[in-house]
């Protein structure tokens, strides 16, 4: 579970390509694109500019590079030609990249054109509890301390956070250990040493927490049609604290709160 310093910088590089393919998200306009248009962006992107490996390609026998989740889609959708992003909608670009053979994995909800102040409120409280996650990273905390502040700070603003899904150990492989829950105890769970890499990437729920999957297999979206929301980042524990190794160049300062 804990990095030597080489795979360290290697995971460090992965996240800084992972970091360009959303700026260069950012700057495309997605209003009017269908989420294929996007995938296929991205995979170029990633292959041709960045000469990285879209890593989601092939794993579990998914057929694309990113997932993308409109509206009421918790995580997990599919790309379709059929699902044209429109004026008002969140969409959830969730990718991974491997670089070297280590793998980074990041998401960002997107708001396309005008959203409504509701849909504004969720995807800027869930972007602010991911922020909060990753603040109280640092040796000798523990993953429910984590989890309890994404929790609280959910909580307050009368949002619930999905429980099916949760952060994790990354590396050579997309999945490893630990499970990092965005929900819990403070002071309970595993203590975080320096050199252990993982992500914290909350879903919130603008109504219940409770989700279903649709019957493609893939698509998880909440119960009760409400709207979901999500960030990601990848992170490392230092000896001093955290190092986002996904960071943006917009969110430089973040980390400060
Ligand atoms: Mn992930």
């Amino acid at each position: 579970m804990i990095k030597q310093p080489r795979e360290l910088e290697l995971l460090a590089e992965a996240g800084h390509l992972l970091a360009l393919v959303f700026e260069r998200l950012d700057r495309t306009p997605l209003a009017g694109m269908s989420t294929l248009e996007v995938d296929t962006l991205v995979e170029r992107f990633i292959v041709d500019d960045l000469q990285a490996r879209p890593a989601s390609k092939g794993q579990y026998g998914y057929g694309f590079v990113l997932n993308c989740s409109v509206n009421d889609v918790v995580c997990h959708g599919v790309p379709s030609p059929d699902k044209v992003l429109r004026e008002g909608d969140i969409v959830n670009l969730d990718i991974t990249l491997e670089k070297n053979g280590y793998i980074a994995d990041s998401s960002k909800t997107y708001f396309i054109g005008e959203v409504d102040a509701a849909a504004k409120k969720l995807v800027q409280v869930t972007y602010e509890a991911m922020w909060q996650g990753i603040r109280v990273v640092r040796p000798g905390a523990r993953l429910g301390d984590i989890g309890s502040v994404i929790e609280a700070h959910a909580k307050r603003n009368g949002y619930s956070v999905v429980r099916e899904y949760c952060g994790h150990g990354i590396g050579r492989e997309m999945h490893e250990a630990p499970e990092v829950l965005h929900y819990g105890t403070a002071g309970t769970g595993l203590v975080l040493r320096e050199g252990m890499v993982f992500t914290i990437e909350p879903m919130l729920n603008q109504g219940g927490r409770n989700v279903r999957t649709r019957p493609d297999g893939w698509t998880v979206v909440t119960k009760d049609g409400l709207l979901s929301a999500q960030f990601e980042h990848t992170v490392a524990v230092t000896a001093s604290g955290v190092s986002v190794l996904t960071l943006r160049a917009d969110e430089q300062g973040m980390l400060e709160g």
